[in-house]
């Protein structure tokens, strides 16, 4: 065994977690995990069942009624998260090389995106523990002579937290869920992606090796419409956490609807990118092409439809193919790969085929043809031109791949128009240095995240979800406080 491979199998865990036991699924069913550069099996986890769903929240549900949970202090939640910050570090290397086995992302991605932004949000989220804080009240209520009433607000933890993730940032999307979960007190239930489940499962084990009780982190590895299922129709879950399609957050959303239980939807985008004239087209280019290539266009908010002013977008185009020509396509392991296979043969087979839907509706298709390598999941970086913006797949559906669409503009109320119509409103983002047209298009954007000057970039201080059919809720900073927490008023009277 090479070292890196010998590395990552220190990171490898192949059972569930449920308290402190590491089990096969109760029907003892499995399903395979697979290496997208080259295609092979790496591991089998369990097919969990609505059986082992069950042992779960009810493993998680005792877990947070338990003293040593519920009676913690804030200050020792917040040690706890930070000692699972210092664990992720100590084990970066053979998490990310996990990651990207696992995955195929970057290992350079895999090593910043993963273990050092899930790091950062590890620490950010366990300052929230020790600052989370109710109001006091001033009431109005006839009361008997003689008597007064005051009241007060505490916000307590919801319970069991049901958290469901895809697969496109799997350690990351995991510590975005369990990390504010846990600062407010909450017992997590966690189920990752089926393709991506390796990099949540070790997560799971540090968390008990920095000290959480047992059961306060579950990690549940199964299929979306059987564990994933169970997990949001259980009664003892008290919120559902998802980040993944509109469709199936569309799906959860009505069980949750109809089981009165708070849910929060982080779901798909079609995000426009709008360059205007005063831009240096290899200064827009360089960003537009960052925009959607990044993590190989598998980004919630992947920039792919693009906007250049009509006087500058032969040029950006131009610089922009020569960009995704000059791309390496390639294993993530390998140094100099600048775009690692998307995640699946399944995944491969809808990107291939929303390829072909740009061609047959007329896009002239700039770079992207040239070949790939034989095993493993790859597509080359694809730019379309749409000179004559005609009506297509391309710009309408969420592709979850490095494929872009590029059209012209002139005025900017009609490029608003046109980036403002789509049912997804993620993020968006402005290229110029003109103060009042930044200010006036972020105003008029719809989109729950407007960047200028850049694309993608989150942090664990804004509040980030979506407007429309991206999503419902927001994460992160105060909101993602709000969202694990319910208000309890407490109301008292006595005598004057
Ligand atoms: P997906 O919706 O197919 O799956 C996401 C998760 O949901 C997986 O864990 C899956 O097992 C589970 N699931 C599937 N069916 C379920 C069901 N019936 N009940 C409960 N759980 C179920 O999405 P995907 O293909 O894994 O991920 C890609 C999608 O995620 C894209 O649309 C992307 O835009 C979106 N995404 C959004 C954000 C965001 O923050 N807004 C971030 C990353 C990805």
């Amino acid at each position: 065994m090479d070292t890196q491979a010998s590395e990552c199998a220190t990171a490898l865990r192949d059972k569930m977690l449920i308290g402190s036991e590491w089990r096969e699924a109760q029907s003892g069913a499995t399903i395979p995990v697979f290496d997208p550069a080259t295609g092979k099996a790496i591991a089998c986890v369990p097919d969990g069942s609505a059986a082992d769903v069950d042992h779960a929240v009810e493993t998680a549900w005792r877990a947070f009624r338990s003293p040593a949970w519920c009676a913690m202090p804030p200050a020792a939640r917040e040690r706890l998260l930070l000692r699972l910050a210092d664990l992720l570090e100590a084990n970066g290397e053979a998490l990310a090389l996990l990651e990207t086995r696992n995955n195929g992302k970057l290992l350079a991605y895999s090593r910043m995106f993963e273990v050092g932004a899930g790091a950062q949000w590890l620490r950010y989220m366990a300052g929230w523990a020790t600052k989370i804080s109710g109001s006091t009240l001033d009431l109005s209520l006839p009361l008997p002579p003689g008597r007064r009433a005051s009241a007060f607000t505490r916000r307590v933890p919801v319970g069991v937290v049901g958290a469901i993730i895809p697969w496109n940032f799997p350690l990351l999307m995991a510590i975005w869920k369990i990390a504010p979960a846990l600062a407010c007190g909450n017992a997590v239930v966690l189920k990752p992606a089926e393709e991506t489940p390796l990099t949540a499962l070790r997560l799971g084990e540090l968390a008990l090796e920095a000290g959480f009780p047992p059961g306060v982190l579950n990690v549940v590895t199964g299929r979306g419409e059987s564990a994933g299922a169970a997990l949001v129709a259980h009664p003892k879950v008290s919120k559902i956490a998802f980040t993944g399609s509109t469709e199936v957050g569309r799906l959860i959303g009505s069980v949750c609807g109809r089981n009165l239980k708070p849910v929060s939807l982080e779901l798909g985008g079609k995000s426009p990118v709008i360059v205007l004239d005063d831009c240096d087209p290899a200064i827009a280019a360089q960003g537009a092409a960052e925009a959607i290539f990044f993590n190989h266009g598998q980004v919630c908010t992947a920039g792919s439809r693009l906007y250049v002013h009509q006087g500058i977008y032969d040029a950006v185009l131009s610089r922009l193919a020569e960009i995704a020509d000059g791309m390496v396509v390639g294993s993530g392991l390998a140094a100099q790969t600048h775009m690692g296979p998307l995640v699946s043969q399944r995944h491969l087979q809808r990107v291939r085929g929303l390829i072909d839907s740009g061609i047959e509706d007329g896009a002239e298709r700039l770079c992207g043809a040239a070949a790939v390598p034989d095993e493993g999941y790859f597509v080359r970086p694809t730019v379309f031109a749409n000179p004559d913006r005609r009506p297509m797949t391309l710009l309408t559906e969420e592709v979850f791949g490095p494929v872009l669409v590029a059209m012209p503009f002139t005025d900017l109320a009609d490029v608003v128009a046109q980036a403002n119509n789509s049912v997804y409103g993620l993020g968006a983002s402005v290229w110029t240095n003109r103060l009042d047209a930044a200010m006036n298009l972020s105003a008029s954007l719809e989109a729950g995240t407007v960047w200028v000057n850049t694309h993608n970039m989150v942090d664990p201080n804004l509040p980030f979800g979506g407007f429309k059919d991206s999503g419902i809720g927001r994460e992160h900073g105060a909101a993602a406080i709000d969202s694990y927490t319910t208000a309890k008023a407490v109301c008292l009277t006595y005598a004057q």
